[in-house]
């Protein structure tokens, strides 16, 4: 440390002062006086640097404190980031495997259907954000969340169970249900 390596030949200078006062080799008065005064000065000196290097301490104990609690938090992100990515991949595996099923029903079912309502789906689907057919529910179409008007309303109702209804808002294919209000 910067401090302890300045502080070293302070002491080594400030022993040896003491030491030459102390054995009594410096006769002359005014020598020993410059003496007496160069340790007053070095006594000073040492106690800055050592109050220079408890700061120092100090501040790297601060800094050591800091250090650790952010490698904690980053620790705790990468594990929240971890824990998001997982659940965001089961999430894709359970809504790909669902499609795979939809998938699977719909051609169980198509060949059922007859081919002219499909190339109509197909069609409607295209332009409506790939939903072609829509529940008609208490008098309203899902499709488009708008209100089946009175009039085409009793013609709904009046329309055989075969004849493919549309809506004419969003003219996608309306399915009748028990829920329709009809
Ligand atoms: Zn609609």
């Amino acid at each position: 440390m910067k401090a302890e390596a300045d502080l070293e030949p302070v002491r080594q200078r400030l022993a040896r002062d003491q030491e030459r006062i102390a054995d009594g080799t410096v006769a002359d008065p005014r020598q020993l006086e410059s003496l007496i005064a160069e340790v007053d000065h070095l006594q000073k000196r040492i106690s800055d640097l050592e109050d220079s290097e408890l700061e120092i301490m100090e501040k790297l104990e601060t800094a050591t404190a800091r250090a650790n609690e952010l490698t904690g938090k980053a620790d705790q992100s990468r594990a929240e980031v971890k824990r998001l990515t997982g659940e965001r991949d089961a999430k894709v595996t359970a809504i790909n495997s669902e499609a795979a099923e939809r998938k699977t029903e719909r051609s169980t079912l198509q060949p059922d259907l007859p081919a002219d309502l499909i190339t109509l789906y197909e069609r409607i689907r295209g332009g409506h954000g790939g939903v072609g057919a829509a529940e008609l529910r208490n008098r309203r179409c899902t499709g488009c969340q708008l209100e089946i008007n009175a009039a085409e309303l009793r013609e709904f109702a009046a329309a055989p169970a075969d004849e493919v209804l549309r809506c004419e808002e969003c003219s996608r294919i309306l399915v009748r249900t028990e829920h329709s209000g009809l």
